[in-house]
Parts: C-alpha cells; sequence; structure tokens
C-alpha cells in the first residue's frame, strides 16, 4: 500500500499532537495494532473531541484504511468514558468496521501521554527511550487521521481545527487555513476578557508560554492543537520568565528531596527510571554540565514527556523539575551525548491506579480550574486575508520553498518541499492570494 504513503506524503500530513512527525514516515512499518489516541488529556483542548464527536465517519474510514496498509490485526480508538457524545458518535461509525473498535479510559492526566496510553490500552510498556513500535504499536492522534481522511481523498493538509478557550468572551473550535494569527484566531473569540493576558500554544499543562509582543508572531501551525488564554499572573506564565540560572539555584536552595515528584511522575509509573528527585539533587552541583557524559541519573531527564505533573502539580515547593529535565535534554543535544539503555522496573505499576492524577484535579492545581469544563460547542470557521505558514513546523529538515515573492498561488497548491533526501513535510498554500513575503515561513496575502 505505497500509495497509501505517497498520498499521506504528497498531503503534507504531519502529527496533530504535538510532536508533528512526517506521518509518511511512521506509516512505513508494519505494526500488530494501529492506536488512535483521542483521550485528549490536556484540561482545555476539546479539539480532538470536537472531530470525533463531528468526524467520527471520516476518522473511522482513515483508521481502517492505516490498519490495513500497516497490516495489523486491529485498530483501536481510545478515549476517556466521560465523553459520552463522542462515544455516541463512534458507536455508530464504527459498524461497518470490525476490525476498529474502542477503548474507553479513566479521567486523568496525562491519559493521553503516548507511551501510557500503549500501556493502558495494551497492558504493554515501551521500554525506555523507545518508540510504541518497539511493542508492535503505531499511535496517532484523532486530528491526524482526519487530514490523513482528506489526504487519501486527494487534499492537501491546510486547514487545522484548533481550541480556543480560557480568559475569551467565546470560547470556541475553529477551523482556519494553517499560517492564520492568533489575532484573528482572538478576534473570532470574541476577545480577551482580562486586560493582561499569556498565550499557551497547546495544552496549559505541557504548552509554550508566549506573552506581550511575541503573541503578535504567533499564528496557527500543522502542530497547533489550541491557545488557551491565561490572565499574567497565571502559575505557567510565572514559571515561564525564570532563567536557567534562577530555575536551578530555586532547585539548589528550596528542594526538600520529599519525591512526590518521582511518586506521581507517570513515566515512573511506568517503570521507567527516572526519578526527578533524584536530578533534582544532581541538577545543584555546580559543573553538572561537566559531569553530564558520565552521570546516568542526569542523562535519565531523557525519559521525561514533559507532562508537567511534577511541577504543576506534585511539588510543594513550586520547583521546576520539567524545566530542569528540558535543560538537560538540550545540553546532552549540545554535547552529543546519547542516553544510555535503561532497564525497566516491573514491580512498579501495581501501584500506578492509585497514583492517577484526575484530569480536573491537575487543571485546578495548576491554576486553570477556573476555565475547566465541558468543551466548548461553539464553532467557527475564518477566512482569514492573509497566512503565515511556518514551513518548519514538523520533525526533520525545514521545507524549502518552490515559489517567489509576487506569485500568485491556488489554495492547496504545493509551496515548499523538503530537501531531497531528507526527513521532512510539503508546504502547501492554505488560502488563494499572493506570495508576499518569503524567509523561515510564506506569507500569502488575499
Ligand atoms: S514532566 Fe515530570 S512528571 Fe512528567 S515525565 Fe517529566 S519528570 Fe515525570
Ligand atoms: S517534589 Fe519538589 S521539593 Fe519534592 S523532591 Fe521533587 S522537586 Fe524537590
Amino acid at each position: 500500500m505505497t500509495d497509501l504513503l505517497s498520498a499521506v506524503e504528497r498531503a503534507g500530513v504531519v502529527g496533530c499532537g504535538g510532536a508533528g512527525f512526517p506521518t509518511h514516515a511512521k506509516y512505513n512499518t508494519v505494526a500488530e495494532l494501529l492506536l488512535i489516541n483521542a483521550a485528549e488529556c490536556e484540561p482545555l483542548l476539546g479539539t480532538d473531541r470536537y472531530l470525533v464527536r463531528e468526524k467520527a465517519a471520516e476518522i473511522c474510514e482513515a483508521a481502517e484504511s492505516v490498519r490495513a496498509h500497516l497490516g495489523a490485526s486491529e485498530a483501536v480508538i481510545a478515549l476517556k468514558k466521560t465523553y459520552r457524545a463522542e462515544i455516541e458518535a463512534l458507536s455508530a461509525a464504527l459498524l461497518p468496521y470490525p476490525t476498529l473498535r474502542m477503548h474507553l479510559l479513566r479521567s486523568f492526566y496525562p491519559a493521553g501521554d503516548e507511551q501510557t496510553l500503549v500501556f493502558e490500552v495494551t497492558g504493554r510498556t515501551v521500554p525506555p527511550g523507545a518508540l510504541p513500535g518497539a511493542v508492535g504499536c503505531v499511535v496517532s492522534n484523532a486530528a491526524t487521521l482526519y487530514a490523513v481522511w482528506h489526504a487519501l481523498h486527494g487534499r492537501a493538509f491546510t486547514q487545522k481545527y484548533i481550541t480556543i478557550n480560557g480568559a475569551v468572551s467565546k470560547p470556541c473550535i475553529l477551523k482556519t487555513p494553517v499560517g492564520t494569527s492568533f489575532a484573528d484566531c482572538l478576534a473570532a473569540a470574541g476577545g480577551s476578557t482580562v486586560r493582561d493576558y499569556i498565550v499557551v500554544s497547546g495544552g496549559p499543562m505541557m504548552g509554550k508560554v508566549f506573552g506581550g509582543e511575541e503573541t503578535a508572531e504567533l499564528a496557527v501551525s500543522k502542530t497547533t492543537s489550541g491557545f488557551p488564554l491565561l490572565p499574567k499572573d497565571a502559575r505557567m506564565a510565572q514559571y515561564a520568565v525564570l532563567n536557567e540560572r534562577q530555575t536551578i539555584n530555586r532547585a539548589r536552595a528550596a528542594c526538600i528531596q520529599c519525591s512526590f515528584c518521582t511518586g506521581l511522575c507517570p513515566r515512573r509509573l511506568l517503570g521507567h527510571p527516572l526519578e526527578p528527585h533524584r536530578i533534582m539533587r544532581r541538577i545543584s552541583s555546580s559543573d553538572w554540565r561537566g559531569t553530564l557524559p558520565h552521570d546516568s541519573v542526569l542523562q535519565s531527564a531523557a525519559l521525561c514527556c514533559e507532562c508537567g505533573i511534577c511541577e504543576l502539580y506534585a511539588c510543594p515547593m513550586q520547583l521546576q523539575p520539567r524545566k530542569i529535565n528540558a535543560l538537560i535534554k538540550q545540553e546532552m543535544r549540545a554535547q552529543n551525548i546519547k542516553p544510555p539503555p535503561f532497564n525497566i522496573d516491573q514491580s512498579l505499576p501495581e501501584f500506578r491506579d492509585e497514583r492517577k492524577v484526575p484530569t480536573k484535579r491537575a487543571a485546578a492545581r495548576a491554576g486553570v480550574g477556573g476555565y475547566y469544563g465541558e468543551v466548548p460547542m461553539c464553532f467557527a470557521e475564518l477566512h482569514p486575508q492573509e497566512v503565515s505558514i511556518a514551513l518548519n513546523s514538523h520533525i526533520g529538515a525545514p521545507a524549502e520553498p518552490i515559489v517567489s515573492v509576487g506569485g500568485r498561488v491556488e489554495h492547496g497548491q504545493l509551496i515548499a518541499r523538503p530537501p531531497s533526501g531528507a526527513l521532512g513535510a510539503c508546504y502547501h498554500a492554505s488560502i488563494s492570494g499572493i506570495i508576499t513575503n518569503i524567509n523561515n515561513k510564506i506569507t500569502i496575502h488575499v
């Protein structure tokens, strides 16, 4: 079924769950099980839920095509048991497909973490540092499957569904061309309800914080799932402004080694040898960069999925083990350090059920409980006058433009493609218009 791979590659589909791995490369394998992630565990996002509710037939049709391509015996769509309308929509859409089924999850965070999801559905633990393929699984999220459905019908990946939620007048799901500015999205949501705010690209637990002038540059990319707005004094905003020195100094001065961060870490609860409290102790050394090549505790930061449970939920001292792990990973890349092979502790998953963090409680502790609730049912489709399409919103080499400033492009036309032989993704015009600028983005004006 190379037809499926080439259709998905031509359409420029990348994983919509956050990382943006090119989907044709992910599907270039065989697997026992296709796992479709519709858990959407981030507290304020409702995009995947919307798609499962409104596009269940399309998602199931694509899931069956991908399942057959992978040679998998079944495809499982995993979602939370509290998603009643979505379960109803899926139940009807699944009827023609005996090889597709649902798996219902408890509402805990991070149910949608890829490795947690594999364990919940199959009981198999992805080995530390490995991918789900190591236990026979391919995982894609619901929005990716919807993009695959379009690709199989000859349409490029040019439209995104996103959630705009939090401190806005009209929380809603938006259908937007890739490259739509945050300002256009905010206007569609009726504007902000607070004077000073931050914007989180992604969810409030794992997303990236943008504030002030940064928001002027913010636009919908192929991997954007939502733009929660939060008041400027939100906990995430306070953490985001701390630099590396301040973050490490706070860890040195205030970590009481209570190990709550380790006790609740979802990767630790899968048996992975990740103990953030030990990493916090090691980072206190003034020469941690020098000892990093020989220190397997520091290197175990590579196993962190950056879910934020340790810093937004567990730590009583308001420290940032997640940020420190991200810092160590960055330094490992700079020093070209490959993580050593890690072993699984098979005894740990026995008590993991009691330590699952209810999503509602995670939202409350992260300071966004006031915005937590039913996902927005309101829907709007945007038709912006201008889009700026980032050419590097995927894993791999940035795409190279094949159009010129001043030229006219039509919606769906190929405008950039990966360098020859490199892992990457194609990009297409998300609106018809004139190219007005090209740098690491292509700007099109109607
Ligand atoms: S962010 Fe914290 S809780 Fe989450 S995986 Fe990393 S260390 Fe564990
Ligand atoms: S929870 Fe906070 S104080 Fe306790 S060990 Fe972890 S980082 Fe240190």
